[in-house]
């Protein structure tokens, strides 16, 4: 076959959460640099072919084999082919994904998630091309973290500055070491595969500042990409850094809560969360001074060291009833409706469960992500919303939350470990004709107010919620009528 002479400086980009192997070997006939990067977090979109020249970026959605040799017998020509679902224009020396009018793609360029769809995730070169592997002092790195929240309900100082647990880290007599908590969470698993240096370089970082000669990532044992991305980019590490180990964990919800983490990482087979304090900061791994921050909290810090200003950015992952999960950044003052545009929903949209496992329901689009907002409206900040449509039964889904919770809970306090079974049991009671909305709300309060970790602080929340957001929907069921029609017969939820 002849080989296709591509323009000058021409690049494909192939990106996927999964194998690309195939489309790669399409292209192996064409002088250009074909490489392989991480996925975007939007696999509606993927595979992703983006075919780059000269500050223009042609991108092509769901790229069949056969649509990867048209685009390689167009190499030769002189503009970028136009032939592809969208044409960014951008700096030619770009080194993140620019914005573009794909689905998750439109509004601004991604910062956090700038390199997932862009950069090789284990090729050191993209990242210092970047401006990676800074080498921050550790005042530099404690003035960077001043004002920095932790992100995610896996992170020892969820939605906290992380300032004052840096400090007991710091003056501690033992050796401390860092914990990358990427477990349970699709952004911070995305990080690992597409963006390990942004988080290795977060890691580093916290480590220089509070003294640690270790870090230790932890992720799901179902996680092998992330596992695999991550140890590789490990050891393509630049040194001089801490050694990082990567540790897995069994694939259960609450190993995600910090303490359980180090619990897991710890070897020890029967999660329970830890009393407090003493914190992990003081006594924490093995006994040692310990930080636990999520990839996203440490992504953050790592291009705030880089640019000298902290994005203004969350990360969202739309789930629930959508044709496709999506993850998203968006900035912080933008609202719920801007991120639900990444997603083609089942139906109209009734409703959303923003905060995670254990969200809160919303009926309003317009409700501003930062997290300030978040929590005055009731609802979570852990940067998961599972989308509700038309047709979905309130009282079912939040019977399932809170069956689950009745369920997985660790077993360690009684808010949590009875307060969850009873509360499971006032939703049940509903189907039964008894509707007790303030039996269900001061349950939900106590179990707040009194649990031992996240997991039953926030266990009630959905029940909560729906209480105010889908009273007339509740209450429906107590008359022996689901208004979705989709729950008559479902007597039992679970
Ligand atoms: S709140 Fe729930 S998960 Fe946390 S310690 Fe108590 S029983 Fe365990």
């Amino acid at each position: 076959m002849t080989r296709i002479t591509a323009t000058d400086g021409t690049t494909i980009r192939i990106s996927s959460a999964g194998p690309s192997r195939a489309l790669r070997n399409r292209a192996t006939d064409v002088d250009a640099a074909v490489v392989e990067v991480g996925s975007t977090g939007l696999p509606a979109i993927e595979p992703l072919v983006a075919v780059t020249r000269a500050g223009e970026t042609a991108f092509h959605a769901r790229c069949s084999p056969m649509e990867m040799d048209a685009i390689a017998a167009s190499l030769d020509e002189e503009a970028v082919s136009t032939a592809g679902d969208a044409v960014a224009q951008h700096d030619p020396d770009a080194t993140r994904l620019p914005a573009v009018d794909l689905p998750g793609l439109r509004g601004s360029d991604r910062v956090i998630l700038g390199a997932c769809g862009w950069r090789r995730p284990t090729e050191p070169e993209d990242h210092e091309a970047a401006g990676g592997f800074t080498d921050p002092d550790a005042t530099a790195v404690l003035e960077a973290a001043a004002d920095l929240r932790g992100r995610g309900w896996g992170d020892l100082c969820h939605d906290e500055p992380l300032a004052a647990t840096w400090k007991t880290a710091r003056d501690a007599d033992d050796d401390p070491v860092v914990v990358v908590n990427a477990h349970g969470n699709t952004t911070d698993t995305l990080l690992l595969s597409s963006a390990p240096f942004e988080v290795l370089d977060g890691a580093v970082a916290a480590a220089r500042a509070v003294g640690a000669e270790s870090v230790v990532v932890y992720t799901s044992v179902d996680d092998d990409r992330a596992v695999e991305t991550v140890r590789e980019a490990a050891a393509n590490y630049p040194s001089p850094a801490p050694a990082v180990d990567v540790v897995t964990g069994p694939a259960e919800y609450r190993a995600a809560e910090p303490t359980m983490a180090l619990e897991a990482i710890e070897g020890n087979h029967r999660l329970e969360a830890r009393i407090r304090p003493p914190g992990p900061e003081s006594t924490g791994l093995h006994g040692r001074p310990t930080l636990v921050h999520t990839p996203r909290t440490l992504a953050h810090l790592a291009v705030s060291l880089r640019t000298g200003r902290q994005p203004d950015t969350r990360t969202v992952t739309l789930t629930g009833d959508v044709a496709d999960p999506a993850t998203v950044e968006v900035s912080e003052s933008e609202t719920l409706e801007t991120a639900l545009d990444a997603v083609d929903i089942d139906g109209e949209f009734k409703a959303a469960c923003v905060g995670g496992r254990f969200g809160g329901l919303t009926r309003d689009a317009d409700v501003a992500l930062d997290p300030a907002t978040l929590t005055e409206a009731g609802l979570g900040t852990e940067g998961t919303v599972h989308v509700l449509a038309e047709d979905r039964c309130v009282l079912e889904f939040v019977g399932k939350r809170t069956q689950f919770a009745a369920d997985e809970n660790c077993g360690r306090c009684v808010p949590c470990r009875e307060g969850t079974t009873q509360l499971a049991d006032l939703l049940r009671d509903i189907y039964d004709g008894e509707y007790a909305p303030g039996d269900i709300e001061e349950l939900a309060r106590v179990m707040d107010t009194s649990s031992i970790c996240a997991f039953g602080v926030q266990a009630g929340r959905p029940a909560r919620t729906a209480l105010t957001e889908f009273e007339s929907e509740l209450r429906a069921h107590a008359d022996g009528r689901c208004p979705t029609s989709s729950c008559l017969d479902a007597v039992e939820v679970t």
